[in-house]
């Protein structure tokens, strides 16, 4: 594999191609080579920053003719730092992030280059949503290709459980669409498996009616409550509407909001979204505010858009990062009193946090095999992440994680987000879909991707 491409090489590449080519030599490269994720870092042949679809099939046909890894990058999230490689080409969409918006139908077209802050914005401007994750600059295209999960799932769905049509660039170079009616195999496997099967340049999605202003906040208690939290949870959460979706996450109580008499000490919180209106809310979330008499409550109307902006600089991009992640059918007390005591435990000089993401309603109605997306039955979610600056401080981050979810593993069901997966090799992608489900993947990616062309994801392997 050349290290770097000879003039001769890209010349010809040029011609057919109108967005920009920034190699090794450009002044420009350190900037357009680094990925979300600081731990990637990778030094491609070339960086292709595509203008359009025409730009897309270009690359494609020139990374086959010059049997260059390929590397697809949207947003630039992805944690395992699948879009960026050594010595090959990265086609890069971050100038492709149109997004339309037909009010009347209520649907959106989004390019494979855009933020999920644009989708939202745009849609909003319409009074409509898609459900998206929770961080307003990661791509579309990544999190959708794996699955979507964010604050609204529970009342919409994930966001492939609102995906309409693809258009994509396949391995060969030809475009193709997939969506319910037109390749429904291939619409199958990109839901949930999508990375594996082209270069996404265009998404079709679903909107829906959301207000302006939703109920958002936590309440704070002793993290020495964690179990008696756990119960209370789970008998709210089995009479919830969709409306409300709980998370649950633990901290070290700061001043302000808390009294000084608690600051510096460990809490669990309980994170509340309601999507109803304000009055349906209050009555919703009533006991879990009052029986539970806790240490702080911070739940309020907010604007949706200031509550999706509210993580994008405290997840900003340069930062080192890890995770480990599960599905966890029901919150027991066992499991969430391991995960007390390892946010009680965490490594010096980074950030590591535990969350839970509940999951059910729209989200878990859908059936399990609608999809390659697997691990709708379980009840939540639990990530375990780790971000912090500097190699010295990468085998502590590291291992709190894997130690993490090692602790919780008894508690966990089949399947992992893919998303969140950061090693990846046979086992572990056929862990994440389950046997069934992987098999069925194999198959279709001998149909549309049989030379792997597109392996910079949790692969399947032809
Ligand atoms: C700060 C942060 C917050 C996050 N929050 C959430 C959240 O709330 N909910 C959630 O579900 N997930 C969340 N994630 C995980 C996120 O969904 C994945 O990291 C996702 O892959 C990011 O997409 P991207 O386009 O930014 O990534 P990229 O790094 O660009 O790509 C990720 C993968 O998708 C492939 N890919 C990218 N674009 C295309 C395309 N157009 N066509 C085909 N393949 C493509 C890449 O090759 C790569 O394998 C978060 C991640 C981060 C870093």
């Amino acid at each position: 594999m050349p290290t770097t491409l000879t003039a001769s090489g890209l010349a010809g590449f040029r011609d057919r191609f109108s967005g920009q080519l920034i190699g090794p030599d450009d002044p420009d490269y350190d900037r357009a080579r680094i990925v979300w994720n600081a731990m990637a870092d990778r030094r491609p042949a070339v960086v292709a920053r595509c203008e359009g679809v025409d730009d897309v099939v270009a690359a494609v046909r020139f990374a086959r003719e010059q049997d260059l890894v390929v590397a697809v990058r949207g947003g630039g999230h992805s944690v395992a730092g699948f879009s960026t490689c050594d010595a090959g080409i990265v086609i890069d969409l971050s100038r492709m992030r149109g997004v339309s918006v037909d009010p009347g139908g209520r649907i959106a077209r989004v390019d494979g280059g855009a933020h999920l802050s644009q989708l939202d914005q745009s849609a909003q401007a319409h009074g409509l949503v898609c459900p998206v994750g929770v961080v307003g600059h990661t791509g579309v295209a990544g999190l959708t290709l794996g699955g979507g999960m964010g604050r609204l799932q529970r009342k919409f769905g994930l966001t492939i459980d609102n995906l309409l049509s693809v258009d994509l660039v396949t391995a060969d170079g030809s475009q193709m669409r997939a969506g319910a009616d037109e390749n429904p195999d291939l619409f199958w496997g990109i839901r949930g498996a999508g990375a594996n099967f082209g270069v996404v340049t265009s998404f079709e999605f679903r909107l829906h009616a959301l207000d302006p202003t939703i109920t958002v906040g936590w309440i704070a208690l002793p993290i020495e409550r964690s179990r008696e939290v756990a119960a209370f949870v789970r008998e709210f959460s089995a009479g919830a509407s969709d409306d409300v979706r709980l998370a649950i996450s633990f901290g070290i109580a700061t001043d302000p909001p808390f009294s000084a008499e608690h600051v510096g000490k460990h809490v669990v919180f309980v994170g509340a979204t309601h999507t109803g209106s304000a009055e349906d809310a209050a009555r919703d979330l009533r006991p879990l505010r009052e029986e539970m008499n806790p240490l702080v409550d911070t739940i309020a109307p907010q604007s949706y858009l200031a509550v999706q902006g509210q993580q994008d600089e405290s997840m900003a991009w340069g930062k080192r990062f890890y995770m480990k992640s599960g599905f966890v059918d029901e919150l027991g007390g066992d499991c969430i009193e391991a995960c007390a005591a390892l946010a009680s435990d965490v490594p010096a000089g980074g950030e590591c946090s535990i969350t839970f993401w509940e999951q059910g309603g729209a989200f878990g109605r859908v059936p399990e095999d609608a999809m390659a997306f697997t691990g709708r039955a379980a009840h939540w979610w639990v990530g375990f992440e780790a971000m912090w600056e500097g190699h010295p401080l990468d085998e502590s981050h590291k291992a709190w994680a894997r130690n993490a979810i090692a602790s919780v593993k008894p508690f966990t069901s089949m399947g992992q987000y893919v998303n969140d997966a950061v090693e990846s090799d046979v086992g572990s992608v056929r862990a994440i879909y389950g046997d069934a489900k992987y098999e069925r993947l194999v198959e279709l990616k001998r149909s549309y991707d049989p030379d792997n062309v597109f392996r910079l994801n949790q692969n399947i392997r032809p």
